[in-house]
């Protein structure tokens, strides 16, 4: 059997973990379990910072799943003059690549020059050399610009009629929440504590000074308190929510805006590579890619409604569909093609009189008169800079923390790292020769591959042990397995949409086996039929909300 060198994170010893979290006097309590709050207890528990995590719901259901899942730059913040920001974040891009390869994939990126469009030949030709020379990208991986007719070889669903060349460019693809829950897992392997659905409802001081946490555990309706000598809120969208609780909302706020993702199959939206493209309003979009589908995104409009639950509307659909009918002529796309969504609030800084286009997606902190600290804006590329930045005031505050260097630039995130991409690519097409006797197909083998990267070998080899099975399900049953033992996976959609992503990228699949699924988590966790009909009828739910529109005027009701 492969080696496994994970830890085991795994909810069915919540109890004796929680019990043991409450009796300590932790360095740093952090407040959010998105990408921002596992980065910085990554950094803080490398430091020797002994570091409590807490998040309400599922690590990364917040904004931290719903992103593009590009680690980018952010060529558009050019436009806006955002130098800093975007070399920043381009330098970044080659970091996270380096530090977790399977998970941080090179991506061509196409940008068509349209009659019209935002881009002329000759600004898309500046905005690309100069986005290529902040990032420092290798010359090999530079601009390369294409004739129309060149253009219509690669993209033939392009309209000819309104194109009129091309640029390529390089990005990198991502999964959002598996990034934050490798982060989440590097943390835990350092000494970090973290728990999901323990929702933190307010502060403990003393002297005035903010000491401790009120959490309330979703599973068990039982109130908890965890004492630590710093607290800090990662807590997104919600950040000006624990602001409040602490007294402390005053000056500049959040302003969150909603972008919303479709997913249609991909053979209604055969593209061969990612395109960011013009919207004709001013904005520009991505259609991107992966394996079995194409995902379109993003919308970019004010949001006041639940944070809790933030859904794609009709209204959405129908702009992102005009969009791609308008540029790509042949499509035809209608709102039955879309099988699947997700709707995410970009938690940005408020400046009067701005767009939500306009908006700046840089980082601010707050220092409030009891020391809470809290981070908002930013980017997921970003991540790993936002944290240094959290931990190195937070040793800057506190004398009596380590007053360690910040180790996060070439930290190997995954327990059985690839050294590099090269070493990724092999280890993928060795599992598709070595499990072709088994039928595992070049798809399974890729996601598994570039999902779990080497423990794919350990979930491959788990399940050839339910021969009780057929293939499909002994597979499915050893990747829930996994999840729910070394990921903290409490609840089915944990493990369909933030572990595996099936829920946006393979949505048949987790209609198929909905009921084998949720029958895996019931004997895990040994339900009761009463919370194991509850938990079913939540999951219909998950399902039907991302992929059932209504109108936002339904919505509001
Ligand atoms: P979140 O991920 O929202 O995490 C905050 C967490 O705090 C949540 O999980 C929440 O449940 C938890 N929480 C809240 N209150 C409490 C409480 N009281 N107790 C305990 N826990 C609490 N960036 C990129 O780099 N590339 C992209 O392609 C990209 N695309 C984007 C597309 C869209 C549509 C959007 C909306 C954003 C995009 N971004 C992108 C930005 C990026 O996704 C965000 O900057 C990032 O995910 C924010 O992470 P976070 O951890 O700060 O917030």
């Amino acid at each position: 059997m492969t080696e496994i060198l994970d830890l085991k994170f795994d909810n069915r010893d919540r109890d004796d973990r929680i019990s043991k979290a409450k009796q300590q006097d932790f360095d740093l309590i952090i407040v959010g379990g998105g990408i921002t709050g596992a980065g910085i207890a990554l950094d803080a528990s490398l430091r020797g910072i002994k570091t409590l995590l807490l998040e309400k719901q599922d690590f990364a259901s917040g904004t931290s799943s719903k992103s593009t899942k590009l680690i980018h730059g952010g060529l558009r913040y050019l436009k806006q003059l955002e130098i800093g920001l975007v070399r920043e974040s381009g330098l970044e891009r080659a970091v996270v690549h380096r530090n977790i390869p399977h998970l941080v994939h090179p991506e061509t990126m196409i940008l068509p020059i349209v009659e019209n469009g935002e881009f002329n030949k000759i600004t898309a030709s500046l905005a690309i050399f100069v986005y290529d020379y902040l990032a420092k990208v290798p010359k090999k991986d530079r601009k390369k610009s294409f004739s129309k007719t060149q253009t219509l070889n690669l993209e033939p669903l392009l309209n000819p009629t309104l194109l009129k060349s091309s640029i390529a460019y390089s990005e990198y693809r991502t999964d959002d929440a598996r990034l934050t829950m490798e982060i989440t897992k590097a943390a835990v392997r350092n000494g970090a504590e973290a728990f999901n659905y323990l929702q933190v409802n307010d502060f403990l001081y003393e002297n005035g000074k903010v000491k401790g946490v009120i959490a309330e555990d979703s599973y068990l309706q039982e109130t908890h308190q965890f004492s630590a000598k710093n607290i800090v809120s990662a807590a997104g969208p919600w950040v000006d929510e624990l602001r409040l609780k602490n007294n402390s909302l005053k000056g500049k706020r959040l302003h969150l805006t909603k972008g919303v993702h479709i997913v249609v199959s991909h053979g209604k939206f055969p593209i061969n590579n990612s395109i960011y493209f013009d919207a004709f309003d001013g904005r520009m979009i991505f259609a991107i890619p992966r394996g079995k589908v194409t995902y379109i995104g993003t919308s970019d409009t004010n949001y006041s409604k639940d944070k809790n639950r933030v859904l794609c509307s009709s209204e959405d659909v129908d702009y992102l569909i005009n969009c791609i009918n308008k540029l790509f002529s042949k499509v035809n796309l209608n709102s039955e093609d879309v099988i699947s969504s997700w709707a995410g609030l970009r938690p940005l800084i408020h400046e009067d009189g701005k767009s939500p286009s306009e908006l700046s997606r840089k980082d601010e902190i707050f220092v409030s008169d009891s020391d809470l600290i809290s981070i908002a804006g930013g980017k997921l590329t970003g991540f790993r800079k936002m944290s240094r930045k959290v931990v190195d005031l937070l040793i800057k505050k506190d004398p009596s923390l380590p007053n360690n260097a910040c180790l996060t630039k070439t930290y190997k995130i995954h327990s059985n790292s690839f050294d590099n991409y090269e070493e990724f690519e092999k280890f993928q097409f060795e599992l598709i020769d070595t499990y072709k006797k088994l039928n595992l197909s070049d798809y399974e083998a890729r996601y598994l591959a570039s999902t779990y990267g080497k423990n794919a070998n350990y979930i491959i080899q788990k399940a050839m042990n339910y021969q009780e099975l057929n293939w499909e399900k002994a597979l499915l049953k050893s990747e829930i397995l996994f999840t729910i033992e070394y990921e903290s996976a409490t609840r089915p959609d944990d493990f369909f949409n933030r572990r595996s992503g099936l829920l946006y990228f393979d949505i048949e699949t987790v209609k198929t086996h909905f009921e084998f699924i949720i029958e895996e988590f019931k004997l895990a966790f040994s339900w009761s039929p009463e919370k194991t009909a509850s938990i079913r009828s939540r999951c219909r739910q998950y399902i039907t909300d991302v992929s059932i529109f209504q109108s936002e005027v339904l919505q509001e009701e």
